[in-house]
Protein backbone atom coordinates (compact mmCIF):
# COMPACT_ATOMS: atom_id res chain seq x y z
CA UNK A 1 0.00 0.00 0.00
CA UNK A 2 1.81 3.42 -0.96
CA UNK A 3 2.02 6.39 1.00
CA UNK A 4 -1.21 7.94 -0.77
CA UNK A 5 -3.35 5.19 -0.04
CA UNK A 6 -2.45 5.36 4.12
CA UNK A 7 -5.62 6.78 5.48
CA UNK A 8 -4.51 9.02 8.57
CA UNK A 9 -7.78 9.49 11.02
CA UNK A 10 -7.65 12.50 13.06
CA UNK A 11 -10.17 12.97 15.27
CA UNK A 12 -10.27 16.19 16.91
CA UNK A 13 -11.48 17.46 20.20
CA UNK A 14 -15.23 18.33 19.71
CA UNK A 15 -15.12 21.75 18.05
CA UNK A 16 -16.78 23.98 20.40
CA UNK A 17 -15.16 23.28 23.01
CA UNK A 18 -12.63 26.10 22.17
CA UNK A 19 -8.97 26.71 22.21
CA UNK A 20 -7.91 23.37 23.21
CA UNK A 21 -10.28 21.58 20.29
CA UNK A 22 -8.92 24.35 18.17
CA UNK A 23 -5.22 23.30 19.32
CA UNK A 24 -5.12 20.08 18.78
CA UNK A 25 -6.59 20.10 15.41
CA UNK A 26 -3.67 22.74 14.56
CA UNK A 27 -1.37 20.24 15.57
CA UNK A 28 -3.07 17.73 13.99
CA UNK A 29 -3.04 19.67 10.74
CA UNK A 30 0.69 19.39 10.12
CA UNK A 31 0.84 15.95 9.72
CA UNK A 32 -1.66 16.35 6.77
CA UNK A 33 0.06 18.29 4.43
CA UNK A 34 0.72 15.47 1.94
CA UNK A 35 -1.05 16.85 -1.56
CA UNK A 36 -3.04 13.55 -1.51
CA UNK A 37 -4.93 14.90 1.25
CA UNK A 38 -9.00 14.62 0.55
CA UNK A 39 -10.42 17.85 1.91
CA UNK A 40 -11.30 17.75 5.97
CA UNK A 41 -15.28 16.24 6.19
CA UNK A 42 -17.33 16.85 9.71
CA UNK A 43 -18.63 14.17 11.04
CA UNK A 44 -21.52 14.18 13.15
CA UNK A 45 -21.49 12.17 16.41
CA UNK A 46 -24.50 11.90 18.91
CA UNK A 47 -22.30 14.23 21.36
CA UNK A 48 -19.80 16.06 19.24
CA UNK A 49 -18.76 17.09 16.00
CA UNK A 50 -15.07 15.67 14.48
CA UNK A 51 -13.33 16.93 12.00
CA UNK A 52 -11.95 13.45 10.50
CA UNK A 53 -8.99 14.02 7.33
CA UNK A 54 -8.69 11.59 5.23
CA UNK A 55 -5.78 10.43 3.08
CA UNK A 56 -6.50 8.18 0.11
CA UNK A 57 -9.33 7.48 -1.76
CA UNK A 58 -13.21 7.02 0.41
CA UNK A 59 -12.72 3.71 2.15
CA UNK A 60 -9.11 3.45 2.74
CA UNK A 61 -7.61 1.67 5.79
CA UNK A 62 -7.27 3.45 9.10
CA UNK A 63 -3.50 3.05 9.68
CA UNK A 64 -2.64 5.74 11.65
CA UNK A 65 -3.37 8.17 14.46
CA UNK A 66 -1.90 11.58 14.24
CA UNK A 67 -3.50 12.84 17.43
CA UNK A 68 -3.89 11.67 21.07
CA UNK A 69 -6.43 9.67 21.48
CA UNK A 70 -9.45 11.73 22.26
CA UNK A 71 -11.94 9.49 23.33
CA UNK A 72 -10.25 9.94 26.93
CA UNK A 73 -10.67 13.90 27.16
CA UNK A 74 -14.43 13.30 25.86
CA UNK A 75 -15.22 10.98 28.48
CA UNK A 76 -13.73 12.83 30.97
CA UNK A 77 -15.96 16.14 29.83
CA UNK A 78 -18.67 13.55 29.82
CA UNK A 79 -18.11 12.61 33.31
CA UNK A 80 -17.52 15.85 34.53
CA UNK A 81 -21.04 17.01 32.83
CA UNK A 82 -23.15 14.27 33.85
CA UNK A 83 -21.12 15.09 37.63
CA UNK A 84 -22.57 18.40 37.44
CA UNK A 85 -26.09 17.14 36.68
CA UNK A 86 -25.92 15.03 40.14
CA UNK A 87 -27.48 16.73 42.70
CA UNK A 88 -28.66 16.15 46.39
CA UNK A 89 -31.85 16.04 46.43
CA UNK A 90 -34.03 16.24 49.81
CA UNK A 91 -37.76 15.25 50.34
CA UNK A 92 -40.28 16.40 52.50
CA UNK A 93 -43.41 14.58 52.03
CA UNK A 94 -42.35 10.77 51.01
CA UNK A 95 -45.92 9.12 50.33
CA UNK A 96 -47.43 7.99 47.47
CA UNK A 97 -46.02 10.67 45.38
CA UNK A 98 -42.11 11.47 47.09
CA UNK A 99 -41.69 7.54 46.81
CA UNK A 100 -42.65 7.75 43.18
CA UNK A 101 -40.36 10.19 41.98
CA UNK A 102 -37.56 9.46 44.33
CA UNK A 103 -37.35 6.10 43.26
CA UNK A 104 -36.51 7.89 39.49
CA UNK A 105 -34.36 10.24 40.96
CA UNK A 106 -31.91 7.82 42.53
CA UNK A 107 -31.68 5.80 39.18
CA UNK A 108 -30.47 8.76 37.71
CA UNK A 109 -27.85 9.33 39.78
CA UNK A 110 -28.95 11.72 42.05
CA UNK A 111 -28.49 11.70 45.98
CA UNK A 112 -31.77 11.51 48.43
CA UNK A 113 -32.84 11.69 51.42
CA UNK A 114 -36.36 11.93 52.40
CA UNK A 115 -38.39 13.31 56.03
CA UNK A 116 -41.60 12.39 56.87
CA UNK A 117 -44.42 12.82 59.15
CA UNK A 118 -44.88 8.99 59.65
CA UNK A 119 -41.66 7.04 59.53
CA UNK A 120 -40.92 5.26 56.47
CA UNK A 121 -37.69 3.59 56.83
CA UNK A 122 -38.07 0.71 54.93
CA UNK A 123 -39.58 2.07 51.71
CA UNK A 124 -36.62 4.93 51.79
CA UNK A 125 -34.13 1.57 52.53
CA UNK A 126 -35.76 -0.31 48.94
CA UNK A 127 -34.91 2.49 47.12
CA UNK A 128 -31.99 3.51 48.12
CA UNK A 129 -32.61 7.06 50.20
CA UNK A 130 -31.60 7.97 53.98
CA UNK A 131 -34.54 8.84 55.71
CA UNK A 132 -35.13 11.49 58.67
CA UNK A 133 -37.54 11.42 61.37
CA UNK A 134 -36.61 14.49 62.55
CA UNK A 135 -36.83 17.43 60.38
CA UNK A 136 -33.47 18.90 62.43
CA UNK A 137 -31.49 16.01 61.39
CA UNK A 138 -32.97 16.28 57.73
CA UNK A 139 -32.05 20.32 57.19
CA UNK A 140 -28.73 19.32 58.44
CA UNK A 141 -27.72 17.07 55.58
CA UNK A 142 -27.43 20.46 53.87
CA UNK A 143 -29.93 18.89 50.65
CA UNK A 144 -29.02 21.56 47.53
CA UNK A 145 -32.50 20.86 46.85
CA UNK A 146 -35.38 20.80 48.63
CA UNK A 147 -38.75 19.27 46.74
CA UNK A 148 -42.07 19.78 48.73
CA UNK A 149 -44.49 17.11 48.18
CA UNK A 150 -46.80 17.03 51.25
CA UNK A 151 -50.31 16.62 50.85
CA UNK A 152 -51.64 20.08 49.08
CA UNK A 153 -53.79 20.77 52.58
CA UNK A 154 -50.50 20.27 54.59
CA UNK A 155 -48.26 22.47 52.88
CA UNK A 156 -48.27 25.73 55.15
CA UNK A 157 -48.26 23.57 58.31
CA UNK A 158 -45.14 21.53 56.87
CA UNK A 159 -43.64 24.25 55.68
CA UNK A 160 -43.82 25.89 58.81
CA UNK A 161 -42.02 23.35 60.97
CA UNK A 162 -39.24 23.16 58.62
CA UNK A 163 -36.20 24.51 60.59
CA UNK A 164 -34.80 26.24 57.41
CA UNK A 165 -32.18 28.39 59.00
CA UNK A 166 -30.66 24.78 59.09
CA UNK A 167 -30.27 24.92 55.54
CA UNK A 168 -27.49 26.43 53.16
CA UNK A 169 -29.06 29.88 52.89
CA UNK A 170 -29.11 30.28 48.93
CA UNK A 171 -30.93 26.53 48.79
CA UNK A 172 -33.67 25.79 46.35
CA UNK A 173 -36.81 24.51 47.12
CA UNK A 174 -39.07 23.29 44.14
CA UNK A 175 -43.06 22.30 45.18
CA UNK A 176 -44.90 19.57 42.80
CA UNK A 177 -48.36 20.99 44.56
CA UNK A 178 -50.94 19.55 41.73
CA UNK A 179 -52.08 23.74 42.18
CA UNK A 180 -49.59 26.07 41.91
CA UNK A 181 -51.01 29.94 42.09
CA UNK A 182 -51.42 28.65 46.24
CA UNK A 183 -47.34 27.25 47.04
CA UNK A 184 -45.88 29.86 45.23
CA UNK A 185 -47.57 33.11 47.49
CA UNK A 186 -46.83 30.95 50.34
CA UNK A 187 -43.28 30.18 49.75
CA UNK A 188 -42.69 33.70 48.27
CA UNK A 189 -44.06 35.07 51.74
CA UNK A 190 -42.81 32.43 53.89
CA UNK A 191 -39.53 31.56 53.11
CA UNK A 192 -36.24 33.94 53.34
CA UNK A 193 -35.09 35.85 50.63
CA UNK A 194 -31.93 34.42 49.94
CA UNK A 195 -33.67 31.04 48.53
CA UNK A 196 -34.55 30.29 45.14
CA UNK A 197 -37.99 28.99 44.41
CA UNK A 198 -39.17 26.68 41.51
CA UNK A 199 -42.84 25.90 41.19
CA UNK A 200 -43.41 22.63 39.25
CA UNK A 201 -46.31 20.27 37.96
CA UNK A 202 -45.72 16.94 36.95
CA UNK A 203 -49.19 16.57 35.22
CA UNK A 204 -48.88 12.70 35.95
CA UNK A 205 -48.98 10.75 38.42
CA UNK A 206 -47.70 6.86 39.78
CA UNK A 207 -50.36 5.22 37.25
CA UNK A 208 -49.76 7.26 34.29
CA UNK A 209 -46.19 7.45 34.97
CA UNK A 210 -45.74 3.88 35.63
CA UNK A 211 -43.15 3.21 32.74
CA UNK A 212 -41.44 5.99 30.82
CA UNK A 213 -42.15 9.55 31.25
CA UNK A 214 -41.91 10.55 27.39
CA UNK A 215 -43.84 12.82 26.54
CA UNK A 216 -45.43 13.61 29.82
CA UNK A 217 -46.02 17.49 30.61
CA UNK A 218 -43.96 18.94 33.18
CA UNK A 219 -45.14 22.60 34.31
CA UNK A 220 -42.35 24.63 35.55
CA UNK A 221 -42.44 28.79 36.91
CA UNK A 222 -38.83 29.56 37.89
CA UNK A 223 -40.42 31.67 40.54
CA UNK A 224 -37.13 33.19 41.87
CA UNK A 225 -33.92 32.03 41.17
CA UNK A 226 -30.89 34.35 41.73
CA UNK A 227 -28.68 35.66 39.48
CA UNK A 228 -25.51 33.68 39.74
CA UNK A 229 -24.45 31.27 37.69
CA UNK A 230 -24.15 28.25 40.21
CA UNK A 231 -27.62 29.15 41.48
CA UNK A 232 -28.95 29.10 37.44
CA UNK A 233 -27.24 25.87 37.04
CA UNK A 234 -28.44 24.03 40.31
CA UNK A 235 -32.09 24.90 38.98
CA UNK A 236 -31.46 23.58 35.50
CA UNK A 237 -29.63 20.40 36.67
CA UNK A 238 -32.68 20.06 38.25
CA UNK A 239 -34.86 20.24 35.04
CA UNK A 240 -32.98 18.77 33.11
CA UNK A 241 -33.92 15.08 35.13
CA UNK A 242 -37.55 15.62 34.05
CA UNK A 243 -36.05 16.51 30.62
CA UNK A 244 -33.76 13.22 30.80
CA UNK A 245 -36.59 11.13 31.77
CA UNK A 246 -38.57 12.61 28.49
CA UNK A 247 -41.13 14.50 29.57
CA UNK A 248 -42.39 17.63 27.44
CA UNK A 249 -41.17 20.90 29.52
CA UNK A 250 -43.63 23.44 29.77
CA UNK A 251 -42.57 26.66 31.25
CA UNK A 252 -45.81 28.49 32.54
CA UNK A 253 -47.02 30.79 35.20
CA UNK A 254 -48.73 29.72 37.87
CA UNK A 255 -51.72 31.40 37.67
CA UNK A 256 -51.74 30.23 34.21
CA UNK A 257 -51.74 26.82 34.93
CA UNK A 258 -54.24 26.45 37.53
CA UNK A 259 -56.73 28.12 35.13
CA UNK A 260 -56.24 25.39 32.58
CA UNK A 261 -56.25 22.87 35.20
CA UNK A 262 -59.55 23.73 36.56
CA UNK A 263 -61.11 22.57 33.36
CA UNK A 264 -58.46 19.59 32.27
CA UNK A 265 -57.07 17.93 35.03
CA UNK A 266 -60.18 18.87 37.99
CA UNK A 267 -62.95 17.93 35.21
CA UNK A 268 -60.87 14.60 34.65
CA UNK A 269 -60.80 13.74 38.52
CA UNK A 270 -64.52 14.30 39.44
CA UNK A 271 -65.63 13.04 36.24
CA UNK A 272 -63.21 9.76 37.40
CA UNK A 273 -64.64 10.20 40.86
CA UNK A 274 -68.25 10.25 39.77
CA UNK A 275 -67.93 7.20 37.69
CA UNK A 276 -66.27 5.29 40.41
CA UNK A 277 -68.97 6.14 42.52
CA UNK A 278 -71.25 4.51 40.25
CA UNK A 279 -69.26 1.33 40.75
CA UNK A 280 -68.79 0.62 37.00
CA UNK A 281 -67.33 -2.94 36.48
CA UNK A 282 -65.97 -4.34 33.01
CA UNK A 283 -68.36 -6.29 31.03
CA UNK A 284 -68.41 -8.92 28.13
CA UNK A 285 -69.64 -6.83 25.43
CA UNK A 286 -67.62 -3.75 26.65
CA UNK A 287 -66.71 -1.12 23.68
CA UNK A 288 -63.41 0.75 23.33
CA UNK A 289 -64.79 4.29 24.96
CA UNK A 290 -66.27 2.22 27.91
CA UNK A 291 -63.08 0.57 28.11
CA UNK A 292 -61.53 4.32 28.26
CA UNK A 293 -63.94 5.33 31.30
CA UNK A 294 -62.64 2.13 33.64
CA UNK A 295 -59.43 3.43 33.41
CA UNK A 296 -60.45 6.89 33.98
CA UNK A 297 -61.91 5.41 36.95
CA UNK A 298 -58.67 3.49 37.73
CA UNK A 299 -55.85 6.46 37.25
CA UNK A 300 -58.09 8.70 39.36
CA UNK A 301 -59.31 6.04 42.32
CA UNK A 302 -56.07 5.40 43.71
CA UNK A 303 -54.87 9.20 44.61
CA UNK A 304 -56.20 9.97 48.07
CA UNK A 305 -59.86 12.13 48.72
CA UNK A 306 -57.68 14.47 50.26
CA UNK A 307 -55.50 15.60 46.79
CA UNK A 308 -58.82 15.73 44.98
CA UNK A 309 -60.21 18.25 47.75
CA UNK A 310 -56.78 20.15 47.22
CA UNK A 311 -57.76 20.28 43.52
CA UNK A 312 -61.15 21.76 44.30
CA UNK A 313 -60.28 24.08 47.44
CA UNK A 314 -57.15 25.65 46.80
CA UNK A 315 -57.58 26.38 43.28
CA UNK A 316 -59.63 29.71 42.47
CA UNK A 317 -60.72 28.47 39.04
CA UNK A 318 -62.63 25.32 40.36
CA UNK A 319 -66.09 26.60 41.38
CA UNK A 320 -66.72 27.46 38.03
CA UNK A 321 -65.90 24.78 36.41
CA UNK A 322 -67.60 22.51 38.86
CA UNK A 323 -70.66 24.97 37.78
CA UNK A 324 -70.37 24.32 34.35
CA UNK A 325 -70.14 20.85 34.64
CA UNK A 326 -73.55 20.50 36.24
CA UNK A 327 -74.91 22.75 33.87
CA UNK A 328 -74.10 21.15 31.07
CA UNK A 329 -75.42 17.40 32.76
CA UNK A 330 -78.64 19.36 33.07
CA UNK A 331 -78.35 20.68 29.46
CA UNK A 332 -78.31 16.99 28.05
CA UNK A 333 -80.93 15.68 30.49
CA UNK A 334 -83.12 18.29 30.02
CA UNK A 335 -82.20 17.54 26.04
CA UNK A 336 -83.38 13.87 26.25
CA UNK A 337 -86.45 14.64 28.58
CA UNK A 338 -87.69 16.82 25.70
CA UNK A 339 -87.64 14.85 23.02
CA UNK A 340 -90.35 12.49 25.30
CA UNK A 341 -91.93 15.15 25.65
CA UNK A 342 -92.45 15.92 22.20
CA UNK A 343 -93.67 12.30 21.48
CA UNK A 344 -96.24 12.57 23.96
CA UNK A 345 -97.83 16.05 22.82
CA UNK A 346 -96.97 14.80 18.73
CA UNK A 347 -100.00 11.83 20.74
CA UNK A 348 -102.26 13.98 22.76
CA UNK A 349 -102.85 16.80 19.70
CA UNK A 350 -102.22 14.30 16.67
CA UNK A 351 -103.71 11.17 17.90
CA UNK A 352 -100.60 8.89 16.79
CA UNK A 353 -99.44 5.36 17.86
CA UNK A 354 -98.40 5.17 21.58
CA UNK A 355 -95.00 3.75 21.09
CA UNK A 356 -93.88 5.34 24.79
CA UNK A 357 -95.19 1.73 25.36
CA UNK A 358 -92.64 0.40 24.30
CA UNK A 359 -90.25 2.11 26.39
CA UNK A 360 -89.13 0.21 30.01
CA UNK A 361 -91.66 0.79 32.40
CA UNK A 362 -88.12 2.80 34.16
CA UNK A 363 -88.59 5.11 31.59
CA UNK A 364 -92.18 5.48 31.75
CA UNK A 365 -92.17 6.43 35.38
CA UNK A 366 -89.16 9.28 34.71
CA UNK A 367 -91.46 10.82 32.14
CA UNK A 368 -93.92 11.86 35.04
CA UNK A 369 -91.87 13.31 36.93
CA UNK A 370 -91.04 16.80 38.00
CA UNK A 371 -88.03 17.01 35.55
CA UNK A 372 -90.38 16.02 33.00
CA UNK A 373 -92.25 19.04 33.72
CA UNK A 374 -89.20 20.81 34.07
CA UNK A 375 -87.73 19.88 30.10
CA UNK A 376 -90.85 20.36 28.93
CA UNK A 377 -91.86 23.73 30.44
CA UNK A 378 -91.40 26.45 27.20
CA UNK A 379 -88.78 28.83 29.13
CA UNK A 380 -86.39 25.24 29.13
CA UNK A 381 -86.89 24.66 25.88
CA UNK A 382 -86.51 27.82 24.85
CA UNK A 383 -82.92 28.13 26.18
CA UNK A 384 -81.82 24.68 26.73
CA UNK A 385 -80.12 24.70 23.18
CA UNK A 386 -78.38 28.20 23.47
CA UNK A 387 -74.61 27.63 24.83
CA UNK A 388 -74.86 28.08 28.74
CA UNK A 389 -78.48 28.28 28.68
CA UNK A 390 -80.22 25.44 30.97
CA UNK A 391 -83.31 26.36 33.52
CA UNK A 392 -81.20 29.52 34.48
CA UNK A 393 -80.91 28.57 38.05
CA UNK A 394 -77.96 25.74 37.36
CA UNK A 395 -79.94 23.76 40.11
CA UNK A 396 -81.87 20.15 39.05
CA UNK A 397 -85.46 19.70 40.27
CA UNK A 398 -85.59 23.61 40.78
CA UNK A 399 -88.83 23.52 38.52
CA UNK A 400 -91.72 23.30 41.10
CA UNK A 401 -92.84 26.68 38.96
CA UNK A 402 -93.69 24.78 36.28
CA UNK A 403 -95.65 22.09 37.94
CA UNK A 404 -99.04 22.62 36.80
CA UNK A 405 -97.61 22.22 33.20
CA UNK A 406 -96.90 18.27 34.55
CA UNK A 407 -100.50 17.46 34.99
CA UNK A 408 -101.50 16.48 31.26
CA UNK A 409 -98.07 15.49 30.61
CA UNK A 410 -97.91 12.90 33.74
CA UNK A 411 -101.75 11.75 32.62
CA UNK A 412 -101.21 11.55 29.43
CA UNK A 413 -98.47 9.38 29.95
CA UNK A 414 -100.43 7.32 32.03
CA UNK A 415 -103.34 7.50 30.30
CA UNK A 416 -101.63 5.78 27.40
P1 LIG B 1 -51.25 13.36 49.24
O1 LIG B 1 -52.27 12.71 50.04
O2 LIG B 1 -51.59 14.59 48.51
O3 LIG B 1 -49.94 13.64 50.17
C1 LIG B 1 -49.42 12.65 51.02
C2 LIG B 1 -48.21 13.20 51.76
O4 LIG B 1 -48.56 14.34 52.56
C3 LIG B 1 -47.64 12.17 52.71
O5 LIG B 1 -46.26 12.33 52.75
C4 LIG B 1 -48.30 12.57 54.02
O6 LIG B 1 -47.59 12.12 55.16
C5 LIG B 1 -48.23 14.06 53.93
N1 LIG B 1 -49.21 14.68 54.83
C6 LIG B 1 -50.55 14.67 54.72
N2 LIG B 1 -51.12 15.36 55.74
C7 LIG B 1 -50.12 15.79 56.52
C8 LIG B 1 -50.05 16.56 57.70
N3 LIG B 1 -51.15 17.01 58.31
N4 LIG B 1 -48.84 16.83 58.23
C9 LIG B 1 -47.72 16.40 57.63
N5 LIG B 1 -47.70 15.66 56.50
C10 LIG B 1 -48.89 15.36 55.95
O7 LIG B 1 -50.75 12.25 48.17
P2 LIG B 1 -49.55 12.22 47.15
O8 LIG B 1 -50.09 11.54 45.95
O9 LIG B 1 -48.35 11.63 47.80
O10 LIG B 1 -49.25 13.73 46.69
C11 LIG B 1 -48.22 14.49 47.25
C12 LIG B 1 -48.14 15.82 46.52
O11 LIG B 1 -47.82 15.58 45.14
C13 LIG B 1 -49.44 16.58 46.54
O12 LIG B 1 -49.21 17.93 46.76
C14 LIG B 1 -50.01 16.36 45.14
O13 LIG B 1 -50.80 17.45 44.71
C15 LIG B 1 -48.74 16.26 44.31
N6 LIG B 1 -48.87 15.46 43.08
C16 LIG B 1 -49.42 14.24 43.16
C17 LIG B 1 -49.57 13.50 41.99
C18 LIG B 1 -50.18 12.14 42.02
O14 LIG B 1 -50.50 11.61 40.96
N7 LIG B 1 -50.33 11.51 43.14
C19 LIG B 1 -49.15 14.03 40.77
C20 LIG B 1 -48.56 15.29 40.74
C21 LIG B 1 -48.43 16.00 41.91
P3 LIG B 1 -47.98 10.71 55.85
O15 LIG B 1 -47.30 9.67 55.02
O16 LIG B 1 -47.46 10.81 57.21
O17 LIG B 1 -49.48 10.60 55.78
Amino acid sequence: MNAACRAHWVAAAPLRHGPAAGRRHDSSAAALSSKACRPAQLRQSSHSRYLVRRLGPPGGRAVALDAAFPFDREAKMKKQHTQQLKLRIGIVGFGTFGQFLAQRMVKAGHEVIATNRSPCFEAAEAMGVRFYTDANDFCEEHPEVVLLSTSILSLEKVLGALPVQRLKRSTLFVDVLSVKEFPKRLLLRELPQEVDILCTHPMFGPDSGKGSWAGLNLQFDRVRIGQDEERQRRCDAFLAFYEREGCEMVEMSCEQHDQLAASTQFITHTVGRMLGAMQLAPTPIDTKGFQSLLSLVDNTANDSFELYYGLFMYNQNSTEVLDRLEKAFDEVKARLLRQLHDKVRQQIFYGQSDDTQMLPAANRISASTEDTAQAAAPSAVATADKPGGGNGSGKRGSGTKHAKHAAPVTSAVESA
